[in-house]
């Protein structure tokens, strides 16, 4: 962490709050852009965190993993943390499989599955790679507040530790001075809370289980997602013999499962998944609620919001943070040339950001949700209508392509 009395009025020309997956992208292509950042995290996690059992993980698309590559992160992604898949498949349960191959649109893979920590990592090691003295990371501290002039944004910030024994926290405040503020502390931001932004949303009536197996067959790379009544139950598959399956019920389904043995919940398992190709064990699990949020403004004066921050999704289709990864392109893309101390040609980039990113992710997130009323819906005509395009998919290649363009990215 930078000590406290170098940050005392210090001016930066940009402060990233989060330095998950999307906040540390965003500041390796700003650094690269030779612009003063500051980001402020909570904690980076030690690179240690991937050599245990796997909890969470994304599905890459082609057009994440080719921005990531030329940003320079994808490299750093060791090959035990991520896992190719060249095949997707969904069916409804006792019909058909839909299957959607690389082959279908010419590209030798469909995307990868990546551990959540790799992404996040990957990008710090680009930024210590670049070795660059533009870049200053904080950790450990509360954002107090936040305030607008014309001229700039400000953070008010205190030391989390000092606090916990100091209840005077001014005695330890710290003022952050930026030209633009970003907000990439996820679907809880403080940075839209503390600038007044609302949010539009609700909580799916599904959640979901991500449950870590062991497994004894060797790296599957197709990904598969079968839609039963309850809802969906997906495989995602991971190297070292690891995989995740996911599975979607009602919220009080997933939290009894949450509650079962390892044990138990493997018997589960072989009850209600679809058969895996071999022996495997259940070694970690963990629930996520799952809601829909759409920040009302993406952009409020000198504070922008990417990723999870501005927008939280269904994870069905797994879009959450390659839309994150489109966010960052955007806004990078428009502060490219943007002289940081020029107010109105920065105000121009942040207006046109707003609306290219909400619209597309208005789009998506809709899309998203007649997906999910469409597969968790047991009523006949739904079901005649999904099995009905499912098969209408499997005899139209054109409609098979198109669909699968979409989803990886191009
Ligand atoms: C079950 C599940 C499965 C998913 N699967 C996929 C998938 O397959 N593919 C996909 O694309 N997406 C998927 N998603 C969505 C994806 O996880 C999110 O879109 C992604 O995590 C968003 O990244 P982010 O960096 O914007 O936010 P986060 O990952 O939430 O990161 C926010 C960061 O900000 C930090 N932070 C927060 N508050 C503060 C603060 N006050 N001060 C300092 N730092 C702060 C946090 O420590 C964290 O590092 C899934 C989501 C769920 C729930």
């Amino acid at each position: 962490m930078t000590k406290d009395s170098d940050l005392k009025q210090q001016f930066y020309d940009v402060v990233i709050v989060g330095g998950g997956m999307v906040g540390a992208a965003q500041a390796v292509a700003l650094v690269k852009q030779q612009k003063r950042v500051l980001v402020i995290e909570k904690t980076i996690p030690d690179a240690s965190v991937l050599q245990q059992t796997p909890l969470r993980v994304s599905a890459i698309n082609l057009a994440s993993e080719k921005y990531l590559s030329a940003l320079g992160i994808w490299p750093h992604i060791n090959q035990s943390s991520k896992c190719m898949f060249n095949q997707l498949a969904t069916w409804e349960q006792r019909h058909k499989p839909l299957v959607f191959s690389a082959e279908d649109i010419g590209t030798e893979h469909l995307g990868h599955l990546v551990k959540n920590e790799a992404l996040q990592l990957a990008a710090f090691d680009e930024i210590n790679a670049l070795g660059q003295n533009n870049l200053e990371i904080m950790t450990g501290c509360k954002i107090n507040k936040i305030e607008q002039t014309n001229e700039q944004a400000t953070l008010f910030v205190s030391d989390m530790r000092n606090d916990k024994t100091n209840t005077n926290s001014n005695t330890n405040s710290n003022t952050i001075n930026c030209s633009l503020l970003i907000g990439a502390d996820g679907a809880f931001s403080q940075v839209r809370s503390l600038s007044d932004i609302g949010t539009t949303g609700w909580d799916y009536q599904q959640h979901c289980l991500s449950l870590t197996i062991k497994t004894e067959f060797p790296t599957q790379h197709i990904t598969w997602q079968e839609f039963q009544p309850s809802g969906p139950k997906a495989f995602l598959p991971l190297e070292d013999g690891y995989s995740v399956l996911i599975w979607y019920d009602q919220a009080s389904q997933v939290k009894e499962l949450s509650e079962l043995s390892n044990e138990q919940l493997k018997a589960q398992v072989l009850k209600r998944f679809p058969a895996l190709v071999g022996e495997f064990d259940v070694v970690a699990k963990a629930a996520f609620p799952l809601t829909r949020r759409q920040a009302n403004q993406y952009v409020k004066g000198r504070v922008v919001l990417v990723g999870d921050s501005a927008h939280t999704i269904n994870p069905l289709a797994g879009q959450g943070v390659n839309i994150g990864y489109k966010d960052v392109e955007e806004l990078s893309k428009l502060l490219a040339e943007v002289d940081m101390s020029e107010r109105a040609a920065l105000f121009q980039a942040l207006s046109k950001y707003e609306k290219t990113r909400k619209r597309e992710s208005l789009i998506m997130s809709a899309a998203m949700d007649s997906f999910y009323s469409l597969f968790s819906n047991n009523k006949t005509a739904m079901k005649l209508v999904r099995t009905g395009l499912l098969n209408l998919a499997n005899k139209f290649e054109w409609a098979k392509k198109q669909v699968l363009k979409k989803a990886v990215g191009y």
